[in-house]
C-alpha cells in the first residue's frame, strides 16, 4: 500500500501511486523503475537498446 518506488537512474523516490507514469522495466527478474524525467531523457537510449518491439 505504501510502497515507495525509487528511480533506478536518479534515485528519486515516490509513492507507488504516483509512479503510474513511470517507466518500469524488468531486467534479470528485478523491477527497475525510471521517473518521468529519466524516462524522457533515456528514451532514445532505451529504444536503441531494446529496439522497437519493446514499444
Ligand atoms: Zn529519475
Amino acid at each position: 500500500m505504501s510502497d515507495v518506488v525509487t528511480c533506478a537512474f536518479c534515485g528519486t523516490e515516490a509513492p507507488e501511486a504516483e509512479t503510474l507514469t513511470w517507466t518500469v522495466a524488468v531486467e534479470n527478474g528485478r523491477r527497475r523503475a525510471f521517473c518521468d524525467t529519466c524516462s524522457r531523457s533515456n528514451l532514445r537510449a532505451m529504444e536503441g537498446k531494446l529496439d522497437s518491439e519493446w514499444w
